[in-house]
């Protein structure tokens, strides 16, 4: 069985697990390592289950911690070239990742880590570089991006490939406008290379979503400019004209959860049953 925990999500700081019985796989490592510390502890985590490290991208909360994790942890941390590099020039990354564990990646060359196959593919972002990942154990397919600039064809057919997705909501337009940030940050956050906004989210679910999709967890809610409610019924709304129901209801189409800033997740079970609509 594949199971999915995150223990925050937003730019207070991200980090996803993803784990089967013998290996596990962090998605970033953004949050103190303290903190994953006592998440690891709480959730009965055992160190030796956590077996690699993949990063999306270099800003701050996505990286905090991840020489710290990697040297406490003895993992390996996956990444493209420009990321491994951003990193090592991040002043916020105060430990290294120690040069035997830096492992480069490229974009569309799938790689194996244990039982999960990955593959790397570009979100346009304003880091060094910015990937999302498609990570296949088995018969299931789980697709996660985020700090989504646009959308590209290449995000759109990964969408349509998901079973499992975790996908940007970051901001409310009419929250970001009205909202107390400076206009030189409004306008980053809007362009081509800041954030998906609720509604472009929305969009991209219901144009590319196909009928396998069965869970899909918004990530990464700025904290000035949305809120959890407010994501959810905004993109759940724009689906329902679009014919297509997001929820927990017999009805629903696929499962939708928000995933909060600063408190972990539940432990989500990722099961390989086909979708009973297909
Ligand atoms: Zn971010
Ligand atoms: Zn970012």
């Amino acid at each position: 069985m594949l199971h999915y925990i995150s223990f925050g999500s937003g730019s207070s700081g991200n980090c996803s697990y993803l784990f089967t019985e013998n290996s596990g796989l962090l998605i970033d490592a953004g949050l103190g390592i303290r903190t994953l510390k006592k998440y690891f502890k709480n959730y009965k985590i055992q160190a030796s289950n956590i077996k690699n490290l993949i990063v999306t991208h270099d800003h701050a909360d996505h990286v905090k911690s991840v020489g710290s994790l990697s040297k406490d942890y003895n993992l390996p941390v996956y990444s493209t070239h420009k990321v491994h590099i951003g990193i090592e020039n991040n002043w916020c990354v105060r430990t290294k990742i120690m040069p035997e564990r830096v492992k480069i990646i490229e974009k569309n060359t799938p790689f194996q880590l244990d039982d999960f196959t990955i593959t790397p593919f570009d979100v346009p972002h304003d880091s060094s570089d910015n990937v999302g990942y498609c990570i296949q154990y088995q018969d299931i397919t789980f697709v996660f991006m985020t700090d989504i600039g646009h959308l590209t064809d290449e995000i759109r057919f990964y969408i349509s490939k998901a079973d499992y997705l975790v996908i940007e909501a970051d901001y409310e337009s009419e929250m970001l406008e009205r909202g107390p940030y400076p206009e030189h940050l409004k306008t980053r956050i809007r362009g081509p290379y800041g954030h998906m906004s609720n509604l472009d989210c929305a969009l991209a679910l219901a144009e590319n979503a196909t009928p396998k999709l069965k869970h899909v967890w918004l990530c990464h809610l700025s904290n000035e400019n949305n809120h959890p409610d407010l994501a959810e019924k905004s993109v759940k709304q724009v689906l329902r004209s679009h014919g297509i129901v997001a929820g927990d209801g017999p009805e629903a189409d696929f499962k939708l959860n928000v995933l909060r800033r600063k408190s972990p997740s539940e432990i989500f079970d990722l099961s390989p049953l086909p979708n009973p609509q297909e």
